[in-house]
């Protein structure tokens, strides 16, 4: 068991209350560690010290060179401290080993992207109609607070923190009060590799207190959140005071539609990996399986005939597939959702309970779980129920299976499944989504734009568009005759 403290410009301290929480293994309830228990007064320290970091001018003026060089070797110490990395993630949110791996080296490229982005940052010039030289250049936003959920603690931190320091601001990060261990860890790299005192601060502590204190503190220039749409929405109305910046990536109830000119075999494949990956706690998870009629019967039969495959244990165990949820309330909240697929008169094909062993009694499991004969006005077919939970709705048409997919709330991310390309092209061109796939699910990559429509938020990580959002827009008009104007 270990004790951290938080980093609040440039030194680890506890909160001021003296308050700590106990972070526990989701997978057998073991202690992992003490965190500070931060509240309001923490967070409005840690935006001072941003702000001071920030206004002194040192990061800012910082060349882009060794901003870079510094992002570099943030993404190095990563992939040096791979291991502990791994063991982290998957002690703290209870994902299996595999998946941790990925997530880790996924968090070390995305520095060394955004590490090369710092020097590609380019303004640009105009001609004006009166001859006078017209600059546009790009500058940083200044205070940034980050607010990051449990289900990719690591990854999620390193999505926000990598583009907002190329772009060189200064930050407060705030990861889940469930999940704080490998931001702090992270937080550690920050000093040893010589970032200046106050340029990155991680905080720990509830979203009540910390979180919203981000929201709302006039000192923050932008707020950037992922998490549930219910909270980006309280996270908005704060952040109106001081009218910031706000980008958020918030929920989704993902459709995935199977056609019956698909490859069978893969379709089958990518659907249990889009259901049921990371224990289905993804924001994009694919947890609507919109499937063409002539396939259903034999594609659900295959789906729930390979679900056994899918072994429950703690996510380091040898050949684990899938871990547990992330917090007994949470499993309470998934729990609860089966119940009403169960009274709505879904159909439950496999799962929908607790697995049985003595490994299992101590975690927070759910079996992988699917629902058949779910209707569109069924809540499991449009609440995002964030863990191992697949709703299968049967189509006739192509159109049928568009205005299905369609009919949410939500838009973040689809998959179609088709052999026919001019087909998968005309369907993702009518979804409503912003994450999309065609023939596969779930690949994410550094270099492309991450985020949703309508519900599901506004702006976009990753990519180009990740570091545009860390930069404001300014114009500098330079006039070019010595001469008065001669106005009065
Ligand atoms: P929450 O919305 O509950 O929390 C997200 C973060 O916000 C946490 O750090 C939380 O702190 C904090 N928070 C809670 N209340 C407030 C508040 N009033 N003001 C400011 N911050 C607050 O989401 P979960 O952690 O439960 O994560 C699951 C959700 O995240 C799902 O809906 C999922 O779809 C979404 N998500 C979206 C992604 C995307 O890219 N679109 C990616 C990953 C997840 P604390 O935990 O300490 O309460």
């Amino acid at each position: 068991m270990q004790e951290y403290k938080m980093l609040i410009d440039g030194k680890w301290v506890s909160a001021k209350s003296g308050k700590t929480r106990d972070i526990t293994d989701p997978a057998n309830g073991d202690l992992l560690a003490k965190v500070p228990e931060s509240n309001s007064e923490d967070a409005k320290l840690a935006i001072e010290a941003a702000r001071r970091a920030f206004d002194s001018g040192e990061w800012r003026k910082t060349s882009a060179q060794a901003r870079g060089k510094l992002l570099f070797k943030v993404s190095q110490a990563i992939m040096n401290h791979f291991d502990k990395f791994v063991e982290m993630e998957v002690r703290d949110c209870g994902k299996p080993r595999r998946e941790a791996e990925f997530d880790v080296t996924d968090a070390a490229n995305c520095f060394e992207y955004y590490g090369g982005l710092a020097t590609k940052i380019h303004g640009q010039t105009m001609q004006t109609p009166d001859g006078s030289v017209s600059l546009i250049v790009r500058e940083p936003i200044g205070v940034c607070g980050q607010i990051v959920p449990w289900n990719y603690p690591l990854l999620m931190s390193c999505w926000k923190l990598a583009p907002a320091l190329a772009a060189g601001n200064c930050l407060v990060l705030k990861p889940s009060e469930l999940t704080p261990l490998s931001a702090l860890e992270l937080g550690k790299i920050f000093t040893e590799v010589g970032f200046p005192p106050g340029v990155v601060n991680i905080i720990t502590g509830p979203g009540a207190g910390a979180g919203e204190e981000l929201a709302s503190n006039p000192l923050v220039d932008k707020v950037a959140f992922t998490g549930g749409t219910v909270t980006g929405k309280k996270v908005m109305e704060n952040a109106t005071h001081n009218i910031k910046n706000v980008t958020l990536e918030l929920g989704g109830k993902n459709p995935i539609l199977v056609f019956e000119d698909c490859n069978f075999e893969s379709a089958v494949d990518w659907t249990l990996f889009a259901a049921f990956a990371n224990q289905g706690e993804v924001c994009s998870a694919g947890s609507r399986l919109l499937v063409q009629k002539s396939i259903h019967r034999k594609f659900v039969d295959e789906l729930v005939k390979r679900v056994p495959r899918i072994k429950l244990g703690h996510g380091l165990a040898e050949g684990v597939l899938m871990g547990p949820l992330v917090s007994a309330a949470h499993r309470d909240k998934v729990e609860s959702y089966i119940k009403i697929g169960l009274a709505e008169g879904a159909k439950l094909l496999c799962g929908g309970k607790r697995p049985e062993g003595a490994e299992y009694a101590k975690g927070n499991f759910v079996e992988p779980t699917i629902f058949d004969h779910v209707t569109p006005n069924m809540r499991i077919a449009r609440e995002e129920i964030f863990g191992p939970v697949l709703s299968v709705i049967p189509f006739e048409t192509e159109e049928e299976a568009i205005a299905l997919a369609n009919d949410s709330e939500y838009g973040l991310a689809a998959g179609v499944f088709t052999s026919n390309l001019t087909r998968g092209h005309r369907v993702i061109n009518q979804l409503r989504a912003g994450i999309t796939w065609i023939n596969n699910y779930h690949p994410t990559y550094n270099e492309m734009p991450w985020g949703g429509y309508k519900q599901s938020g506004i702006g976009r990580e990753l990519g180009l568009f990740g570091i545009e959002a860390y930069l404001e827009t300014k114009q500098i008009n330079i006039w070019m005759d010595d001469n008065p104007i001669g106005w009065y």
